[in-house]
């Protein structure tokens, strides 16, 4: 008879299939064991090849994960060793949902701010992006900027010449109906060092991802100092200025700054983003970053940010890439 002291058997789910875990094994060993065809390579917890998901795995197995995907419950199977039982997630498709068009507005010369209230609720992470479906079945992918508590979904969509769902969008009205699904991206906060400095940098609608994870961020309380940093081409092309100013205002430890390529005026900093927000910024060592939008921007920024002196894995990415097309 079992008592209630008798500790749980190491042992994996894997969709119906319950696989015992040998002494000392790894849940890479098991599930090849078991003839699963699971994905590795290194087996020293470095290539990341072979990682799963999973709702509680070892803390060991996600070291040197980056934090959202240490939160998201992601880990390597190859240094895993389950001392109980351990449910395989086996990535279920993000739900598809109908919403509507609450409201749309322009906010730049060419970017709307477009509202949408989806027929059920839409579980989210703010700065997580979702995929709009046209009409003739092509997605596209978009960032929240909202926070669930809202009760709206608020994309910042630009519209991009001859652009087949951006120019759709644009042209949709209050009431009109789309279908999304979502949410995906690894890029949002994680509350696990509530002083941590984080730095939030994109160009353009990448100030969607980052006002959300920067409400996000200081709606959980954060108590470190975060700066955001908004880059444009020139002055007109940077949108929410106002918004942005009183959300600074509310928060003592949000530093909004603006930046622009050529033609600054008084209220913006000028010369290249990854410069500008280094200087900003000051020592960068224990330092979060969060880069969204255009992806050569991202891409700049990355190296920039890694050469100034924050580690690769405090770096979180959303870069904007087209759609193949
Ligand atoms: C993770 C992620 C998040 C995103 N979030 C946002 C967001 O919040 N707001 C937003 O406005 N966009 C965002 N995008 C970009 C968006 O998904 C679309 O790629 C964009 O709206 C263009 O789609 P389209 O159908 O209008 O243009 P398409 O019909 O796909 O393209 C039309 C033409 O424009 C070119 N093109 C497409 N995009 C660009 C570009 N950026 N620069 C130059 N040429 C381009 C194409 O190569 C093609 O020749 C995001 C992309 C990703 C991957």
């Amino acid at each position: 008879m079992s008592s209630a002291t008798e500790p749980e058997p190491a042992q994996l789910l894997v969709g119906s299939q319950v696989i015992g875990l040998r002494g000392g094994e790894t849940v890479l060993e098991a599930l090849e064991r078991s003839g699963f065809d699971a994905a590795s390579g290194c087996r020293a917890g470095t290539c990341c090849k072979c990682m799963l998901r999973a709702d509680n795995p070892p803390p060991e197995s996600q070291r040197g994960l980056r934090p959202t995907l240490r939160h998201a419950g992601y880990f390597l199977a190859c240094q895993a060793r389950p001392t109980g039982t351990l449910r395989i997630d086996q990535g279920e498709a993000p739900p598809t949902l109908q919403a509507r068009v609450q409201r749309s507005e322009v906010v730049a010369q060419d970017v709307r701010r477009i509202f949408l209230v989806t027929a059920e609720p839409l579980e989210f992470r703010p700065g997580q992006y979702i995929e709009i479906f046209h009409p003739s079945g092509a997605t596209r992918s978009y960032s929240v900027a909202s926070l669930p508590a809202d009760g709206v979904l608020e994309l910042h969509v630009r519209l991009v010449p001859e652009g087949l769902v951006s120019g759709w969008l644009h042209g949709l009205e209050e009431g009109d109906s789309l279908r999304l699904r979502g949410a995906f991206g690894q890029c949002f906060h994680v509350a696990d060092d509530e002083r941590k400095k984080l730095l939030l940098v994109g160009a353009g609608t990448g100030l969607a991802p980052l006002l959300g994870i920067a409400r996000d961020a200081l709606e959980q309380g954060h108590a470190g100092a975060i700066d955001l940093v908004h880059g444009g081409l020139a002055p007109e092309r940077l949108y929410l200025r106002d918004e942005l100013s009183a959300l600074a205002s509310r928060w003592p430890n949000l530093r909004v700054h603006h930046c622009v390529l050529k033609g600054a005026t008084k209220r913006e900093h000028e010369g290249s983003l990854d410069e500008v927000a280094i200087r900003l910024s000051g020592p960068l060592g224990d330092t979060r970053a969060f880069l969204c939008g255009d992806a050569g921007v991202v891409r700049l920024l990355q190296r920039s940010l890694f050469l100034a002196g924050v580690p690769s894995g405090e770096i979180l990415a959303d870069p904007f890439e087209a759609a193949p097309v």
